[in-house]
């Protein structure tokens, strides 16, 4: 049997919340403590898919299967193995749908921390302190920030539901995909395995703002060839490393021109330096004593919703061809450019369409006062939902501080704040009803 009955009040949301703190902490330090940089995710999500299991969803890991999702819209191609990197999924269906069903999603996968040597503490040992000077309680740890803290806050909320005696009437599933931060490919095929549902919400840590925007990103990488030689005939050589300059320097060009005012859309004029090129690995030559031969650079390039990945190649190719032609080694040997990673298109969401409005609700419900709207200038996962199936998706998170870098952090107080205003919404959203297993 089950009965119907009211969102629980704030009071006793509150409270019930504020019981599951040292479970929230424990849960988010264990998650750090399985570090789960790309190849390395299968310890966390049979983690995960625990905690997924006790909350009362019918946890999955589920392979990757690459020759199913190279096809698909939004596919990036990559050169490594999907052998043992399993997403992790649960599924809560009531059987019913009184209210409207949701998907919870954060990705696992974090990106290295090295050098970890400048971290104070060990990056996977995380560590907790308690009113730090800004009178907040941080959780210091490679991935409690960027975003295993966004996603204990999902688990926080469904677990304080619980402990009041609900359970959602309609269905929700949590998905811990792995590879957002290279290609996007374990939300992909996430979407091709039909988990599909009324909205789709990321906990991504941008302080408790409201996602409304965000860029495209690509990856590419430029090969080029030198000649090499023995130091004693350094001047009949040619170092690929050095050469790799002329390169760099002509795209530093072209993202200045992407960048100029002219060029920016209406819906990022407000953006300061939206579309951002990252020179992220050199990778050339093999031995101190010659004259490096090969020179592989690896980028980072944003570009606008609406704008094309296709276009955005070719505008790369002729930079790079342009500039290799102006000089006198690479006009005879031009640099090749490559794509591995990151195939992102940017993406727009409706913050007006009734899941923007429940959420916005939901926040202001327990803030008094509307959320900030963010247009980011990164990608994230919502892309996949927003853009290939129709699915409205949006970022709702915590306060972090350094993610990708040293001493990364979250706020423990801002993702309790997160855990309540998610209880509220998911109350609205899916509806609840008393809890029918024990
Ligand atoms: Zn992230």
């Amino acid at each position: 049997m089950t009965t119907d009955c009211q969102t629980p009040d704030r009071q006793a949301l509150a409270q019930a919340i504020a019981q599951r703190r040292p479970w929230a902490i424990d849960t988010l330090s264990w998650w750090v403590r399985y570090g789960s940089v790309l190849g390395e995710e299968a310890t966390a999500q049979e983690y995960i898919a625990g905690v997924y299991e006790d909350l009362g969803f019918d946890a999955r890991l589920e392979p990757i299967d690459i020759d199913a999702i190279k096809d698909l819209p939004g596919f990036s191609p990559v050169d490594w193995s999907y052998d043992g990197r399993p997403n992790a999924v649960g599924v809560f269906d009531p059987g019913e749908n009184k209210g409207r069903s949701l998907i919870l999603n954060g990705h696992v996968d974090v990106v290295s921390p090295e050098p970890s040597s400048l971290w104070s503490s060990p990056p996977f040992d995380p560590r907790v302190v308690e009113n730090e000077e800004d009178g907040e309680t941080w959780m210091y740890g490679r991935g409690a920030g960027d975003m295993k803290g966004g996603s204990t806050c999902f688990l926080w909320a469904l677990a304080a539901l619980r402990d009041l005696g609900f359970e959602p009437a309609s269905k929700v599933i949590v998905q811990s995909p792995i590879e957002e931060e290279c290609t996007g490919n374990g939300a992909l095929a996430l979407c091709a395995n039909g988990y599909t549902a009324d909205a789709a919400l990321i906990p991504e840590p941008f302080n408790e703002t409201i996602l409304r925007r965000q860029v495209g990103v690509l990856w590419f990488q430029v090969r080029i060839l030198g000649k090499t030689m023995h130091v004693l005939g350094t001047g009949r050589g040619v170092n690929a490393i050095e050469k790799s300059w002329v390169v760099i320097q002509a795209l530093r060009r072209l993202e200045e021109e992407i960048n100029a005012p002219e060029n920016i859309p209406a819906d990022f004029a407000h953006v300061a330096h939206p579309i951002n090129l990252n020179v992220g690995v050199i990778d050339g030559g093999d031995w101190a004593s010659t004259v490096a031969g090969e020179c592989v650079t690896r980028f980072r390039l944003g570009l606008f919703p609406g704008e094309k990945v296709e276009d955005l190649k070719a505008r790369i190719e002729k930079c790079v061809a342009d500039a290799a032609a102006a000089d006198p080694w690479l006009k005879d040997f031009p640099p090749t450019v490559e794509y591995v990673g990151f195939q992102a298109e940017g993406c727009d969401f409706d913050i007006e369409s009734d899941f923007g409005r429940m959420l916005r609700a939901a926040h202001c419900e327990w803030r008094g006062g509307e959320p900030t709207i963010l247009d980011a200038t990164c990608t994230t996962d919502v892309r996949f939902f927003n853009l290939y199936h129709g699915i409205p998706s949006t970022c709702y998170g915590p306060k972090a501080v350094n993610i990708h870098g040293v001493d990364e952090k979250v706020s423990i107080d801002s993702m309790q704040r997160v855990a309540e205003v998610m209880a509220t919404f998911i109350a609205q959203w899916c509806g609840l009803r008393e809890r029918t297993e024990t």
